[in-house]
């Protein structure tokens, strides 16, 4: 086990019951407040007015920043920036999705910050102060309300970055807006749950057993809540314990002490970039070929893995087919179709992913060179369907 720091945390507020407890939070850092949002879902799911109400109970003020888009692009936070500047805004409110909270977090660290904003994602430069901000989740997947990373796309360069600034001050989780979700939604924020935890588990730091044990009973309960959702058994139960175990993946125990992995979300962060699909669809999608190819190499890993996700044990390829058949069950895909050629298309990508990893090989368990990477691609763009252009 290897040595860590565990930071401050977030003030969570679980349930839609404490919305006036955490706009009585937001008060304590100031008067004058920015709401983002991305579409108006807010007013049908009923966020905007509960939360919009309470504030007003406080006789606090506020300004809107509306139309965040999923994959955020730099220029909406650069019209953050200016926003919270010309108004004299002492704090943020993020309210909605990942990308919502995404585009909150830049923001945050963008305001003090004398350059571009971007210099943070380029590499340029690094955070070191941060208008306070908070998050209403009203989606199920990203964890962006405990976690330390941001994501931010300029173009159809995709960017992400991990610093102890980009953790909110505080974060409601409402789960009246998460039961206006259809399945179909749930399902697939669900797989990025679970590939948040697997990132953690898949590493070859030795001593882990402890933090390997927490990471499968997580994955057991991630997967048993999807059946639950899928076949509609306490429905409502079962999304309060997804988002939930949304929160457990990303708060930062399950990665304490070890090397994690990461390949994942790294082939996805291009693959989304340049195709424009949501990061949940294309998680699902990379994590089936990704899984398919390494575990032909780390078998034992994934085999206590596999134990976890269907309650038996199986060998690897035995694995790979229940993972394949789950899929099919959840209506999640694990090949998309592109009009050309996929097998350029992949090369394409690789020679990408390659360059913004900034080394040769992509992951920690396994390390995947170029190639690699071009077949995975493959195999994810290899469908019929034409679904990403
Ligand atoms: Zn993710």
């Amino acid at each position: 086990m290897q040595d860590f720091i565990l930071g401050s945390r977030p003030e969570i507020y679980f349930g839609s019951g404490y919305v006036k407890d955490m706009v009585s939070a937001l008060g304590r850092y100031g008067n004058r407040f920015l709401l983002v949002f991305g579409k108006k879902s807010v007013f049908e799911n009923g966020a905007y007015g509960r939360i919009t109400s309470a504030i007003k109970e406080k006789n606090l003020e506020w300004e809107e920043l509306w139309g965040v888009e999923p994959n955020p692009q730099v220029g909406k936070v650069r019209e953050g920036i200016d926003l919270v500047r010309r108004k004299g805004i002492d704090c943020v409110l993020g309210i909605g999705g990942g990308s919502v909270l995404d585009t909150v977090k830049a923001i945050a660290v963008g305001v003090p910050y004398h350059g571009d904003v971007w210099d943070f994602f380029s590499g340029k430069s690094k955070p070191k102060e941060m208008l306070p901000y908070g998050c209403v989740v009203t989606t199920v997947g990203s964890g962006s309300e405990v976690s330390r990373g941001c994501v931010l796309s300029n173009g159809d360069i995709k960017r992400s970055q991990s610093h102890d600034f980009f953790r909110p001050k505080f974060s409601l989780v409402d789960l009246k807006a998460m039961e206006c979700l259809s399945t179909d939604q749930i399902l697939p924020g669900c797989m990025d749950i679970l590939v948040h935890v697997t990132e953690r588990y898949f590493s070859d730091t030795p001593h882990i057993e402890y933090t390997d044990a927490l990471c499968l009973v997580t994955v057991k309960h991630i997967v048993r809540n999807m059946k639950r959702i899928k076949r509609h058994e306490e429905w409502e139960e079962a999304v309060k314990e997804i988002a939930y175990l949304s929160i457990i993946a990303q708060e930062g125990y399950l990665a304490s002490g070890r090397r994690t992995d990461g390949a994942c979300h790294q082939l996805e962060h291009v693959l989304s970039g340049v195709y424009g699909v949501s990061h949940t669809v294309g998680i699902a999608l990379v994590f089936f070929n990704w899984a398919r190819k390494v575990s032909a190499y780390k078998r034992e890993k994934f085999e206590k893995l596999f134990e976890s996700m269907f309650g038996k044990e199986v060998e690897a390829e035995e694995g790979i087919k229940l993972l394949s058949a789950f899929y099919d069950e959840m209506g999640l895909t694990c090949q998309y179709g592109i009009k050309g050629d996929p097998k350029k298309a992949a090369q394409n990508l690789a020679e990408v992913c390659v360059e913004e990893c900034g080394r040769s090989t992509v992951g920690n368990f396994m390390e995947l060179d170029q190639e690699t990477i071009a077949g995975i691609y493959a195999e994810c763009l290899k469908g019929n369907g034409g679904r990403f252009e």
